[in-house]
């Protein structure tokens, strides 16, 4: 026995004012959780999308900087939190991870309301939980992604460009990743084949639009290779995501060599200047050297180098001498194994210096 949620969603720029309709079976009375700066930029338009409805927004709480427990603790300590029939999560990745945490433990209704396109936490069950240094802790999974997902684009299109910019680093893993991953296993049960499938609509609407909509992002304007690209970050990434994973730990053919090249550079301080879509897009050549996939990374490698996303380990502040260090921490984490043939450490360095030495040739 299993159940499985997929995210359900409204996207658009008045995408708020499907708020009473798309909570009416839940409740009355919400509580607004979230990032400072994501609160302060969705206000009017959440008081817009209520207007004239019996839904109310009790209060605006700071969700406290980072997705810990001790952040979510205080929250489910919260009179006001204990008090709402709803939770609405507002803000980017590490906002809606906490209120997951706590619309679980306080099995209340939860609604998404990203504020920016960089991941799609907005539309998964799993939490990243962070300990009190910023470290990495645990994944947490609440029962079921949020209830709905309002992706208002017009606020998203105003956040600063690096959010998308990463995220589409980031989201381009997913069509390479999920297939090497999933490639080995005989015939998939029914969930993780759909994810399979899923993640193939990942590739192409970054390829094709990123650029034109990381150019409407600067220029703040929502448009239609703007709703593709955000789509694509949030959604789509988000449904490959509910599929391929199971929280039992049965199965994970979420990531695999792009992850575990990013992975391995944490032990590397020079890659804690970059941020994680950076190093994940780097990954994805490295996935397709060691692939000798050389077509496709021509294909990601151009767009990547478009995008101004790193194609060298130096525009990473890799050094050489840092291979082994990097190799030897990915070995040690899961998405080292989500290959059909297992690789040594040896072949995987040789890959990294493929996928630099083929990065390098685009910036001549
Ligand atoms: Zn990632």
């Amino acid at each position: 026995m299993y159940h499985t949620y997929l995210p359900s969603y409204s996207v658009g720029p008045d995408c708020y004012k499907e708020i009473p309709w798309a909570t009416r079976h839940f409740g009355k009375k919400a509580v607004a959780i979230g990032g400072k700066t994501a609160m302060e930029k969705a206000h009017d338009a959440l008081l817009e999308g209520i207007k004239g409805s019996d839904v109310q927004i009790v209060d605006f709480i700071w969700y406290g900087g980072d997705a810990t427990f001790a952040n979510a603790q205080a929250l489910l300590e919260n009179p006001v939190v204990q008090g709402a029939d709803m939770v609405f999560a507002i803000g980017g990745g590490r906002a809606v991870d906490t209120c997951k945490v706590v619309a679980e433990k306080l099995d209340k209704p939860l609604f998404a309301f990203p504020t920016i396109a960089s991941n799609c936490a907005s539309t998964t069950a799993i939490a990243v939980i962070y300990d009190e240094n910023g470290n990495f802790q645990q994944y947490f999974y609440r029962e079921t992604p949020p209830e709905h997902t309002f992706i208002n684009t017009r606020i998203i299109a105003q956040a600063p460009e690096a959010w998308m910019w990463a995220g589409v680093g980031d989201a381009l893993s997913k069509g390479p990743e999920v297939e090497l991953a999933a490639r080995s296993s005989a015939l998939l049960s029914h969930a993780p084949m759909l994810g399979v499938q899923c993640s193939g609509a990942c590739p192409e609407p970054l390829l094709e639009h990123s650029y034109q909509a990381l150019a409407d992002n600067r220029a703040g304007r929502d448009s239609e290779p703007l709703e593709e690209v955000v789509l694509d970050i949030i959604v789509t990434t988000g449904v490959v995501s509910n599929l391929t994973a199971s929280p039992e730990g049965e199965y994970y053919y979420n990531s695999s060599l792009a992850h575990a090249f990013y992975n391995g550079s944490t032990a590397v301080p020079g890659s804690h200047k970059h941020r994680h879509g950076e190093l994940v897009a780097f990954g994805v050549l490295v996935l397709l050297t060691a692939e000798n996939r050389l077509e496709e990374r021509a294909k990601y490698g151009a767009c990547i180098h478009k995008l101004g996303l790193p194609v060298t380990l130096e525009q990473l502040d890799i050094r050489k001498e840092d291979l082994p260090a990097i190799a030897e921490k990915a070995s040690t984490t899961t998405e080292w194994t989500c290959v059909p043939e297992p690789l040594t450490k040896e072949a995987f360095i040789a890959a990294i210096e493929g996928a630099d030495a083929y990065g390098r040739t685009l910036l001549k």
